[in-house]
């Protein structure tokens, strides 16, 4: 079978390697199709921290099972599924108290350890969740960035019956915003400064998308809820800018979550967050029950995750998708990999 490579910075081989062999408590599957993601291009240009190469790539899949090892329950070969990419250990203070997404070892397969971007994955039975079998590969292949933006809205608790501001319209913003939706929010509102991307978001149901190269954001939050403002806003672009309208404009008390990875040091206003008693929480990837909630809000068709994929490029053209995504920077949503041919 053929594994993707990369070698260093920009650079991709395909090896020729065995099916591997899987251990009593694993299964073998045949990898689909493959997201790239945010993380994935800062690896294909040198500027992922904690990754070193080679590495072969991929966390964001879908395949059907083929093989199950002989402990292995309740999964069964011909089961269309998804993998959490985490490896963690088991013992630090975070996974035993159910929290293993903070896990003090935590890896990550496709970064710090072996990813699945090979035409067969060998993986724990643990790290397995079956999709339904109405659901797509593609769509499949979109859970894991799913499972981050459940993981996200949950950081602020229950969802339903609040207004809901959402800066940043790119993959993870527009979740974040659909989720929110999907999981009973009263009204959702979604910021970018890219019109394509917040072309997307509407299309996506989301009712209220403001360019806030255009707009004013307290304005648009008054008009769209009022006085009292929103509830909960969630920072899906990461930076001074994002973070810095997130505190003028958050409602006195109000929850702010930061779900994009910071860009840097920030020079925010604490002064003002203090004074206003804001509730500044962070969100790291997901658990098991977050991919539940993401499988369920698919099936339900309360995220539509088909009008994201921007382009699908063959396994051999891996190289190719990268160089698209950094010519398409702004169109770009989720490139998707047809791992076979
Ligand atoms: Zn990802
Ligand atoms: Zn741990």
């Amino acid at each position: 079978m053929l594994q993707q490579v990369m070698t260093a910075p920009g650079a991709i081989e395909f090896r020729e390697v065995e099916i591997p062999e899987i251990g009593e408590n694993q299964v073998l599957i045949k990898i689909m199709k493959i997201g790239i993601c945010g993380s994935d291009i800062h690896v294909y240009h040198g500027e992922h921290p904690f990754t070193t190469y080679p590495v072969t790539q991929g966390h964001e899949v879908s395949g059907e099972i083929v093989k199950t090892g002989s402990a292995v329950r309740g999964l069964t070969p011909g089961l269309k599924v998804t993998v959490q990419p985490q490896v963690v250990c088991g013992k630090c203070y975070p996974c035993r108290h159910g929290k293993y997404n903070l896990c003090e070892e935590l890896k990550v397969m496709g970064f710090q350890t072996t990813g699945m971007a090979s035409h067969y994955f060998a993986v724990d039975a643990s790290k397995v969740t079956p999709l339904p079998e109405i659901m797509t590969f593609d769509e499949g292949a979109m859970i894991e960035p799913l499972a981050v933006a459940v993981h996200a809205v949950k950081q602020a608790g229950d969802v339903r019956g609040r207004n809901i501001v959402v800066l940043g319209a790119g993959p993870i913003g527009n979740l974040v915003a659909q989720t929110a939706r999907g999981m009973g929010a009263a009204g959702v509102m979604i910021t970018d400064i890219s019109d394509l991307r917040l072309k997307k978001a509407a299309e996506c149901g989301v009712e209220h998308c403001i360019n806030t190269k255009h707009e004013d954001l307290g304005q648009a939050i008054f008009d769209a809820f009022g006085p009292d403002k929103a509830d909960i806003i969630y920072d899906c672009a990461g930076n001074n800018t994002t973070m810095g309208q997130a505190i003028t404009y958050a409602r006195k008390g109000s929850v702010i979550i930061l779900v994009a990875v910071f860009a840097g040091m920030a020079t925010i206003d604490l002064a003002v967050a203090n004074d206003h008693e804001l509730d500044i929480k962070s969100t790291m990837m997901y658990r098991s029950e977050d991919y539940d909630d993401a499988i369920r809000l698919t099936a339900q068709n309360k995220v539509r995750l088909a009008p994201l994929v921007s382009a699908h490029f063959a396994f051999k053209d891996y190289l190719d998708a990268y160089k698209y995504i950094d010519a398409n920077r702004e169109t770009t949503m989720k490139v998707i990999i047809n791992v076979q041919e």
